[in-house]
């Protein structure tokens, strides 16, 4: 069963064929990239994924659950950690990822959330409200966030955009961690240094198309 199985996925906005019949099989375990310019389809694309926005057509299911028909059980497989830095501006950190949580209908378990803050260094930030958080620890909140449900599969749209140097390191180490426990990640970007230096494999989208689709290495070696 692949992680997420895509099927020939097409999107229309009332301009513009922003997916233009995707298809793409990202397997258990594997460290993802969809690299592609600014205007691409690829946040069009996560958010389909992630049972955000319908396509016109086609299929996308997660760890074999249809995103669409089988909605609940595809999203407790799935973090998505958007672009949009949004939430509630009155809650604490530790607020936050208990909220999410419930979401999930799961029970209060503060020694995984106090876990999580610590890999994110998030833990002297744990009592501080949204609102008092720097576009940097809002971004690790994001990612927190994503996780609390401990889904098998991971997909963070371009989560390093406008992060300070540390911030990506600390990002990159904790994600790499995370595909070395076994989590299946896969990164939206539209820089090709990072997809090189952190994806096995990489679809390279254009205009709504997956013009490439091949390993880091055998891509990089058409270059
Ligand atoms: P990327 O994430 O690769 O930058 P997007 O999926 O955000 O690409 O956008 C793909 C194209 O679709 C862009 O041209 C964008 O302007 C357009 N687009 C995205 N969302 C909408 C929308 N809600 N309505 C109309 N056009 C949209
Ligand atoms: P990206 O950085 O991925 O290109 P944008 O900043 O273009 O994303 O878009 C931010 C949000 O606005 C997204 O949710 C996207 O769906 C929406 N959006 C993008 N382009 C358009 C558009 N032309 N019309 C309406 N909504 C859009």
């Amino acid at each position: 069963m692949a992680a997420i199985q895509i099927t020939d996925i097409k999107k229309k906005y009332p301009n513009l064929q922003a997916l233009d019949g995707v298809s793409l099989s990202i397997e258990q375990g594997e460290f993802f990239g969809l690299l592609g310019p600014n205007g691409a389809g690829k946040t069009t694309l996560i958010s389909i994924i992630a049972g955000l926005n319908r396509a016109d057509s086609g299929h996308v299911s997660v760890m074999g659950h249809d995103v669409v028909t089988d909605y609940r059980a595809a999203r407790r497989q799935l973090g998505v950690v958007p672009q949009e830095l949004v939430f509630d501006p009155f809650f604490t950190v530790r607020e936050t990822l208990r909220m999410q949580l419930g979401y999930y209908g799961l029970k209060k378990n503060d020694a995984w959330i106090d876990e999580i803050m610590e890999n994110l260094d998030l833990t002297n930030k744990a009592d501080t409200n949204m609102r008092a958080l720097s576009g940097g620890m809002k971004r690790r909140v994001l990612v927190a966030q994503a996780l609390v449900h401990k889904p098998p599969v991971i997909v963070l749209d371009e989560p390093t955009a406008g992060v300070d140097v540390e911030l990506r390191q600390t990002l990159w180490k904790f994600i790499g961690r995370l595909n070395r426990e076994g989590h299946t990640i896969v990164l939206t970007t539209h820089y090709l240094e990072e997809a090189q230096a952190l994806c096995s494999r990489i679809a390279m989208l254009k205009a709504g198309k997956v013009v490439a689709l091949d390993t880091t290495k055998a891509l990089l070696e058409q270059v």
